[in-house]
């Protein structure tokens, strides 16, 4: 009562055989290993440990051994049952949280969850996603970065490298045969990426399989109208003219998402004719480029859209104008594959909120175990532990 605990201590029947962990050879008992415990599920209120020694087996062929527990892992200092409840804990919140609720240490919380990683991603038949996305996330300040790729299909994350080079996705493919990376079937990625050129190198017929996707290259409109408004406003204010400033962000909505309260507001900056507005039509109807009813007819769009880009004497939409246009075949095969790299895109926000939850990674594998755990769609539960 004082402590708030129960133990448990189990023992096994006189006479009783255990089999060798490594040979399955059942053998009788040699000798008993010192005293264990194991943290098990709580007993109402009250911490609950299992106690045992393990009995320990002389296998002919692999010598003294400890007899597996059926309640545990090797070396694991929780019962599959509580390892079980950990990670359903972990999935909810975050390593110090979960630590907290469960009253265990951050370390034994976090172990658990690299445990339940290494399980999951040893679990994962070796294959590659046909449809991947590739991307790069900020993951900490002075430009240091990390390569997500994610099967767009699954909606997870496959594969996490350092850095952003043409090796972080070369690494992704390295450990496959030609064969095996010949079965991916498109890739979505940035325009300005450096992934494209390793991905041209190693995955057969890559012309027609990546797709620079529309997710990026509007964020590229986007930004060329927020220059366009940055310009414009800093040369009206000059003349004493506010009608810019505090806009910045009703441009860079798409056009179904602005707030309602905000709609009059920018309806009457739009009847200004101002050329952040112009920035802004054009971006808009760069949207429209994924919506043609075909390749073709993608194409025929592409021409107007680039024709009005061209002449709207804005450098800053002429040179995504030239992008666009120099790109547009991979941007195109979108209508082969029809993908984006939306699942990265929400990936990368779930990703975000790991690293806000954490308050910041102490060391980037930290980092990666947790992104694998919440995106990896990984069986990272142990065996047997829903007996
Ligand atoms: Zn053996």
């Amino acid at each position: 009562m004082k402590d708030q605990r129960v133990d448990v201590f189990v023992e096994h029947k006189a006479g009783e055989e255990f089999t060798c962990p490594e040979c399955g050879r059942k053998l009788g008992v040699y000798d008993h290993a010192e005293e264990r415990t194991w943290r098990h599920l709580d007993s109402c209120q009250f911490t609950t440990m299992l106690r045992a020694r393990i009995p320990r087996v002389q296998c002919p062929e692999h010598g003294v051994r400890q007899a597996g527990v059926p309640w545990a892992e090797p070396r694991s200092r929780f019962t599959l049952l509580f390892e079980r409840f950990a990670i359903d804990v972990l999935l909810e919140t975050d390593v110090a949280g979960a630590a907290k609720i469960l009253g265990i240490s951050w370390d034994e919380a976090h172990h658990i969850m690299r445990r339940a990683v290494t399980r999951g991603r040893a679990r994962k038949p070796r294959k590659l996603a046909r449809r991947i996305g590739v991307d790069e996330k900020a993951i900490a300040k002075r430009h240091k970065y990390m390569t997500i790729v994610s099967d767009i299909d699954r909606g997870t994350v496959e594969f996490l490298a350092e850095g952003r080079t043409k090796d972080s996705l070369f690494s992704y493919l390295a450990p496959y045969t030609v064969a095996e990376v010949a079965q991916i079937e498109a890739v979505a990625m940035d325009m300005w990426s450096p992934y494209f050129e390793t991905a041209s190198k190693w995955i057969p017929l890559a012309a027609d399989k990546i797709v620079f996707d529309r997710y990026h290259v509007v964020q590229h409109m986007n930004h060329a109208v927020d220059q366009v408004r940055r310009a414009e406003s800093k040369a009206l204010w000059q003349e004493g003219d506010a009608t810019l400033r505090g806009t910045r962000h009703l441009w860079l909505y798409a056009e179904e998402n602005l707030p309602e309260h905000r709609a009059e507001h920018f309806a009457s900056l739009r009847g200004l004719r101002l050329k952040t507005g112009r920035a802004w039509a054009i971006k808009e109807m760069l949207r429209d480029l994924w919506n043609c009813p075909s390749r073709p007819a993608a194409e025929a769009f592409h021409a107007r859209w680039h024709a009005w880009a061209t002449r709207a004497r804005m450098p800053a939409v002429f040179k995504v104008a030239k992008m666009v246009k120099s790109h547009l075949h991979n941007i195109l095969t979108y209508y082969a594959h029809r993908i984006t790299n939306a699942v990265s895109e929400g990936l990368n926000s779930a990703i975000q909120t790991i690293k806000k939850r954490a308050g910041g990674y102490r060391n980037v594998e930290n980092f990666k175990t947790a992104i694998y755990f919440h995106c990896g769609g990984l069986d990272l539960y142990p065996a047997h532990s829903t007996r």
